[in-house]
């Protein structure tokens, strides 16, 4: 008879919309990859612990992300060795019961996998607690920015440290990881994404299939999961750059979350000549981007790795100091885009690049080679080493 399914916990938060999407694509690989082998949940560790001021993380992080130099001065100061002690020391003092039920709640983990900086120190005394006083349950983390990311990312009591760049697998190993803890795959990316553009239909298709005009150039503006970045400001230099090309364009904004952004479009006229789509929160982003040929958006980790699965350029408005900025280096130093961050310059550079297919497609090829499709199946398998121990899929 066949053994249990294992158990394997993610930890995150809604802090940003990164951390569940990531915690979401390897939940759908590993059950999909190893049915009736491998089960997997999904903790908010912070919202769970129903302790304040932990239970109010996402939305201290929607408040904070809306206000750069706020952001900035709480990144820094929890980056610093005082500021992530006394971050360590408070987070086990206030949630430490909390966190070791938590981890012990049933069905018990046979793996945890903490998909957010600040759950690697308090999560591994808490499974260590539980475990006897020393941690028998693999812990591995998958780091889910891009370019750059928070010290507190990188523990060395893990098994594992998953990075997506050459830039943070440097930084784990200046943080202190050994080399064999640390191992380079890419941001794991809804399965959706996995085949690029080669799982949708044509260009023209798509466009047509979502509504839209199959043949005018279409540019696609996003704000990440809450519509942030000053994503009205943006949409607007766009659509009067659009306007003053020759010939009919096309403008599809996805507002995300941000309900007060998207009636702030929609209430607004357009240039005759530019077909403006205004959409909430969508589903199937990459149908969107799909139907794209040139990208808007804030220098999200998961939507700049989605763009370039895409073959998508991508023109970057703005970055979380901190954490976002690295992104921006990411893409410039692949060839695939580059940070303009006032509206008329972002309108610029879209209708500029519209006007140069030859550039826009070596930029699309660009895209396509920083790409890592592979890496949710990739760190997938590797989980599932950890938690299976020899046992290998049945099928990928
Ligand atoms: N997203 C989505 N639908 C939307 C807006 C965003 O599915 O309407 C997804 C997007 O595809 C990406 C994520 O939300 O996977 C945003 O992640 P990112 O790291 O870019 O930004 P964050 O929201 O974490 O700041």
């Amino acid at each position: 008879a066949q053994p249990p399914p294992r158990r394997v916990r993610f930890l995150f938060s809604d802090t940003g919309g990164g951390h569940r999407a990531s915690a979401l694509a390897l939940q759908g690989a590993m059950e999909s990859m190893y049915p009736g082998q491998i089960e997997c949940d999904l903790v908010d560790l912070f919202v769970a612990s129903k302790v304040w001021p932990f239970c109010e993380a996402p939305a201290a992080y929607r408040w904070m992300a809306a206000r750069p130099i706020v952001w900035k001065l709480f990144f820094e100061a929890g980056a610093t060795p005082l500021g992530a002690w006394i971050n360590e020391v408070l987070t086990d003092m206030l949630c430490g019961r909390r966190y070791r039920e938590l981890l012990a709640a049933r069905p018990r983990p046979d793996c945890v996998v903490s998909v957010h900086p600040l759950m690697q120190g308090p999560a591994l005394r808490a499974l260590a607690a539980n475990d006897g006083g020393t941690r028998t349950t693999p812990f591995a983390t998958v780091v889910t920015d891009l370019g750059s990311a928070h010290p507190k990312w990188f523990h060395a009591g893990v098994d594992a440290c998953f990075v997506p760049s050459d830039v943070l697998a440097h930084v784990a190993l200046r943080e202190g990881l050994r080399p064999e803890q640390v191992v380079q795959r890419g941001l794991p990316i809804r399965k959706a994404f996995w085949r690029g553009r080669a799982g949708l239909g044509s260009k023209a298709d798509v466009r047509l299939s979502l509504g839209l005009d199959a043949n005018a150039p279409t540019c696609l503006a996003v704000g990440g999961g809450d519509g942030m970045g000053d994503l009205a400001a943006v949409a607007v230099g766009v659509a009067e750059a659009l306007g003053r090309r020759p010939g009919r364009s096309q403008l599809v904004v996805v507002c995300g979350r941000n309900e007060a952004v998207q009636a702030d479009l929609d209430a607004r006229a357009w240039p005759d000549n530019v077909r403006v789509a205004v959409l909430g929160f969508v589903s199937d982003m990459e149908r969107y981007m799909g139907a794209a040929d040139v990208l808007v958006s804030k220098a999200g980790p998961g939507t700049i790795a989605e763009a370039a699965a895409m073959g998508l350029p991508c023109v970057l408005s703005s970055f979380l100091p901190g954490q976002e900025a690295g992104n921006v280096d990411f893409v410039a130093d692949a060839g695939f885009g580059a940070l303009h961050e006032h509206p008329a310059s972002i309108g610029r550079t879209v209708r500029e690049w519209l006007d140069k297919p030859a550039q826009l497609e070596g930029m699309a090829e660009a895209a396509l080679a920083a790409a890592r499709p592979d890496a949710t199946a990739d760190i997938a398998r590797d989980l599932a080493k950890l938690v299976l121990g020899t046992r290998t899929a049945s099928h990928v």
